[in-house]
């Protein structure tokens, strides 16, 4: 597989699949992390003399074509950055796209409307894909995989298309892969992973899959009430997986045995519902009211968390130590995040909502060794699981 650093693409027309799935509200977007997290590939594209037609995915569309999830506002946004022209034609194929790209002259950029509107993007059909990836591969001459964040999905712009094309990994898909390596072969201890979050059945695979190479595991968010259940304890109307219970107590008892320092919260912010500006209450985890709700990890525990990251060579965080998004609810995750940002080693933030909470609580991307643009594809990586995209690139 030819390196994307030595190709030849002088004149070429190039394939470029990104993760532009960027969160955008009445037409405005409100973290572009993973728009500025495609520049440093498309840069080199167009310093090799290359002409680009960019596919990307906007959210999950069911019945084609929305005006929402039209990805119009980060062509926007994406010629801003670059500081020259993307073309838009609002269309993934067709007749005017096919003229549009067939004109396009070195240096020239075209995006294509959102990928996941045609609905053999998505197809579990293989000959179906396939047969989309055809017409993809009809665009270009050379296919470029960049898209991180979504090379969990057996898709045609991320596993059929790039068996058509030579191909190679983009910088981003490079960079993310050698850190997700780093955490699962080789990290510099002592090791520590944070995981918070709604759902822990989004996190156990990943648990499990670490348990025997993590030196402390912390648990946050939604997760906690199902851990303390499983412990017994009173959780009130918190979010609990029943149905993880016995497999969470599975999960303490073998990282007892493990040697495993396993945080859990000793106090919590709790509230009557879930909402901005529910009145927040410290209690203790022996304590929760049955009529309330935890809403964040408490001080007590935030700053027990923070002591521990601190000693730690290696961090990896994904998931929000509480609801965030509301005040009242966002000090735990600020202080994890701070103590992040003061290790003496590599952190590493996973994905989605984690990358989210960390920028809208105010911290720089800078004040992180890294911060993964892919929240599932991260997690996914780090169940060991075989990656379809990365597959397709010769990187698994
Ligand atoms: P995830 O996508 O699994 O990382 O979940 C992120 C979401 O978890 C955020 O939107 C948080 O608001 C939410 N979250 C964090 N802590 C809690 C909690 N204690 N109860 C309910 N939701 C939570």
């Amino acid at each position: 597989m030819p390196e994307l650093s030595t190709a030849d693409l002088k004149g070429k027309r190039v394939f470029l699949r990104c993760d532009l799935n960027v969160p955008i509200k009445d037409g405005v977007i409100k973290d572009d992390g993973r728009i500025k997290a495609s520049l440093p590939t498309i840069q080199l594209l167009l310093s090799k003399g290359a002409s680009i037609v960019i596919a990307a995915h906007l959210g999950r569309p069911k019945d084609g074509p929305t005006a929402e999830l039209s990805l119009s506002p980060v062509a926007k946004r994406l010629s801003e950055l670059l500081s020259k022209e993307v073309k838009f034609p609002g269309e993934i194929t067709g007749e005017a796209v096919t003229k549009l790209v067939g004109a396009l002259i070195p240096g020239e950029i075209v995006l294509l409307e959102n990928i996941r509107f045609a609905p053999a993007e998505t197809s579990k059909d293989e000959a179906q894909r396939t047969s989309f990836a055809k017409e993809l591969a009809a665009f270009a001459e050379f296919y470029v995989g960049d898209g991180f964040g979504a090379v969990h999905r057996k898709h045609a712009s991320v596993f059929d298309l790039p068996k058509l094309l030579p191909h190679a990994s983009g910088s981003l898909i490079d960079a993310e892969v050698t850190v997700l390596k780093t955490l699962t072969e080789n990290p510099e201890r002592p090791y520590g992973v944070i995981l918070g979050g709604a759902k822990t059945s989004d996190k156990l695979a990943v648990i499990e899959n670490l348990l025997a190479k993590v030196d402390v595991l912390a648990i946050g968010g939604g997760m906690v009430f199902t851990f303390l259940k499983a412990q017994g304890k009173e959780v009130g109307t918190s979010l609990v997986e029943n149905e993880m219970l016995e497999e969470v107590k599975a999960l303490i008892e073998k990282a007892k045995q493990l040697g495993v320092t396993l945080l859990l919260p000793t106090d919590i912010v709790v509230a009557p519902s879930f909402s901005s500006d529910a009145p927040p209450t410290l209690v203790s985890v022996d304590e929760i009211p049955r009529d309330q709700m935890g809403l964040d990890i408490g001080p007590e525990s935030a700053r027990s968390y923070a002591a521990q990251i601190l000693l730690c060579k290696t961090v990896f965080w994904n998931g929000p130590m509480g609801v965030f998004e509301f005040s009242n609810f966002a000090a735990g995750t600020k202080t994890v995040a701070q103590a992040l940002t003061q290790i003496k080693g590599m952190s590493v933030v996973g994905g989605g909502d984690s990358a989210a909470a960390v920028r809208a609580l105010g911290f720089q991307d800078s004040q992180f060794g890294y911060i993964s643009t892919g929240g599932g594809a991260s997690l996914e990586y780090l169940e060991g699981k075989q990656l379809p995209g990365l597959l397709a690139l010769g990187l698994a």
